[in-house]
């Protein structure tokens, strides 16, 4: 057969330009910020020197003196590159030993580390679930949640954010009638939630979760993202903020936030480690950490632990900066965390005001449409223990001037 060409002048991806033409348009055309410092309360973005706000370091580890040491001296010891997959050649002492430390950590049997929280969501969800199986997940989880579900087999259902009750009518039902299709009973029923959502910074309801799924005999599955380093004691998440231990099957955490480094990992019961060694893809197809990213990691476990005054500092600053937006008139959301949105609505306002903020020395990113709705757009800001009270003062100060300068807030 011969092939007839119609306009061979066209360019086949035509369509890439058109696309972000289309997103200029519409004002939701996002260029890259890029740093030329260190992270840190203060860094340089764009060539500015700017109080930071947006990061997700939310204990300043991404710089601190003994992670930085700790990543030299693997490099030192081991070069730069783990050269293989973990299950090829790539598994080295430094990995095991930061999973024997991060399952003390979170008194569970066993622990898997992945290249991060997004590979680690996406690679132990089609793991531990399949045709046979349901998932029900919160409305609002993660995008490497909702990804996850996607390349798993199993059917799902979404709950209403945060609505136990509704999540109890979910299970009962499927607890009852079994699959949607008549063909029996579930082999078993997953909850997916994040501990804390990133977006709104409000905790997941854990305790009804869990109350829940226990009712129905399902397991319960909670990405701790942003509450790695932030709640619990000594920062080991949700579960530990509720006193659920021994209550949740699978919890992921991030190394990549408050650790500071990079890094996803599953905490949970040997076997499941022991499968995901066997079949979780990110797992089995993608190199593994740096040595200095393991170590790195497995020094800010230790540090987490010896100077506590970090997590207390980081939630002293929560407190303060939170009142003193809402007293300037800034809404502020649901936030029950460090990360504390402030509502402005309309997308050209929110990126408006980020942009003044940021001229002003205040780096604070906007976000909108497709990752909040369209009448959601915000600015997104993160409290960070290595913030002093007078950078957050100054970061308020502007936000005041600024805010009533665009009318966001009343002047
Ligand atoms: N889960 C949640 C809830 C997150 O917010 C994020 C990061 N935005 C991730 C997973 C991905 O973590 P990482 O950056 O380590 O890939």
């Amino acid at each position: 057969m011969t092939h007839t060409s119609t306009d061979v002048t066209r360019d086949p991806l035509a369509f890439i330009a058109d696309e972000i033409a289309d997103l200029k348009a519409k004002h939701l055309y996002r260029p890259l910020r890029v740093m030329s410092a260190a992270q840190g309360p203060v860094t340089t973005v764009d060539g500015r020197e700017v109080i930071s706000l947006s990061s997700n370091d939310y204990l300043g580890l991404t710089h601190h003196p003994r992670l930085r040491e700790a990543a030299l001296a693997a490099v030192r010891d081991f070069g730069v590159g783990s050269g293989a997959v973990r299950t090829i050649a790539g598994t080295m002492t430094v990995h095991e030993a930061l999973e024997s430390d991060l399952a003390k950590f979170k008194h569970s049997e066993a622990v898997l580390t992945f290249q991060s929280g997004f590979t680690a969501n996406t690679g132990v969800i089609p793991t531990i679930t399949g045709e046979a199986d349901l998932i029900v997940s919160d409305a609002l989880n993660h995008a490497s949640i909702i990804d996850g579900m996607r390349l798993s087999k199993a059917p799902r259902k979404v709950f209403p954010h945060k609505d136990v009750d509704a999540l109890g009518a979910i299970l009962r039902e499927a607890a009852v009638h079994g699959r949607d299709d008549g063909s029996g009973p579930y082999r078993s029923i997953l909850v997916v939630t994040d501990g804390v959502f990133s977006m709104d910074g409000d905790i997941a309801p854990l305790p009804g979760i869990v109350e829940a799924a226990e009712s129905y005999g399902a397991a319960v599955f909670v990405d701790d993202a942003h509450a790695s380093g932030v709640l619990g004691k000594a920062g080991r998440g949700s579960v530990s903020h509720f006193g659920l231990e021994g209550r949740v099957q699978v919890q992921v955490g991030t190394l990549s936030k408050a650790v500071g480094v990079l890094g996803g990992y599953v905490a949970g019961s040997q076997a499941l480690r022991d499968l995901l060694i066997q079949r979780a893809r990110p797992f089995l197809f993608s190199t593994s950490h740096p040595p200095a990213v393991a170590a790195a990691c497995r020094e800010a476990i230790k540090v987490m632990q010896d100077e506590p005054w970090l997590i207390e500092r980081l939630w002293a600053s929560t407190a303060r900066f939170k009142a003193e937006l809402a007293r300037l008139g800034f809404d502020t959301g649901r936030s029950e965390t460090p990360i504390t949105p402030i509502i402005v609505g309309d997308p050209d306002a929110a990126i408006r005001f980020s942009n003044r903020l940021f001229e002003e020395g205040v780096f604070a990113t906007s976000v909108v449409y497709p990752t909040v709705p369209m009448d959601q757009s915000r600015l997104r800001t993160i409290v960070t223990a290595a913030l002093t009270d007078e950078h957050l003062d100054r970061a308020l100060e502007t936000f005041d001037r600024v805010g009533r300068e665009l009318g966001i807030i009343a002047g």
